[in-house]
């Protein structure tokens, strides 16, 4: 499949996450100029893991993790269907570097750390999935031992609009996966934001949703 032929903006959209011209409000100053996909009756928002713990403040925060929530909260509305993912951690889970794995305690089951961000604006959230309650497998994807992709067919989604945390784990994960279960995919660059575990992963996972066939778009953009 030749994603550039199919989504000839992407390019340009992925530059500008690079980039990072915008603010905390958003890239507005071009928003008019640039034509994005038009919120249709099978599209469905997918909001990743906006958990306080991924949060400043949080035991796993994403520096950057404040900023997705206004684009968040004005496209919520906008969408017929809203799913948010969470993880939801038991203490055994094996990738707590308590047994070995890479990462500290985070959103363990009935926590507050695993509670949703007091900044997301739950009031057109229609399903919530929790995830990563295995403890042996990562749970990064929102699609990994969940029913989503059965509840997105069920109720008619075809096309998927991600964004949420972290860039570069679990939105990668669930962007990815929702293109092998044959879904139409958008990533909302100015709603995601990345862990940067090592310098370069936001640009590498970006560049590997792009690949992988997902479309990259800037909220201001869709219609
Ligand atoms: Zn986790």
């Amino acid at each position: 499949m030749n994603s550039r032929a199919s989504y000839p903006i992407s390019s340009q959209v992925l530059d500008a996450a690079w980039r990072r011209p915008w603010g905390a409000a958003g890239p507005a100053e071009n928003s008019r100029r640039v034509k994005g996909p038009t919120i249709a009756a099978s599209d469905a928002l997918i909001i990743v893991d906006p958990q306080n713990d991924f949060l400043p403040g949080g035991t796993l925060a994403v520096a950057e993790g404040n900023r997705i929530f206004t684009p968040i909260n004005a496209l919520s509305p906008r969408f017929p269907r809203v799913y948010v993912t969470r993880d939801w951690h038991p203490p055994t889970h094996a990738y707590f570097q308590e047994h070995g794995g890479p990462w500290p305690y985070h959103c363990l089951q009935d926590t507050p750390g695993a509670e949703f961000s007091p900044l997301l604006d739950c009031s057109h959230v229609d399903v919530t999935i929790s995830k990563g309650m295995d403890p042996a497998t990562d749970g990064y994807s929102g699609f990994a031992g969940t029913d989503l992709a059965e509840r997105l067919r069920a109720d008619g989604m075809r096309r998927l609009f991600i964004c949420g945390l972290a860039t570069d784990y679990c939105v990668k994960a669930t962007a990815l996966e929702g293109i092998a279960q044959r879904f139409k995919v958008c990533v909302i660059v100015d709603a995601i934001a990345a862990v940067n575990l090592a310098p370069g992963d936001e640009k590498a996972a970006l560049e590997a949703m792009r690949r992988g066939g997902a479309r990259l778009i800037v909220s201001t953009h869709l219609r």
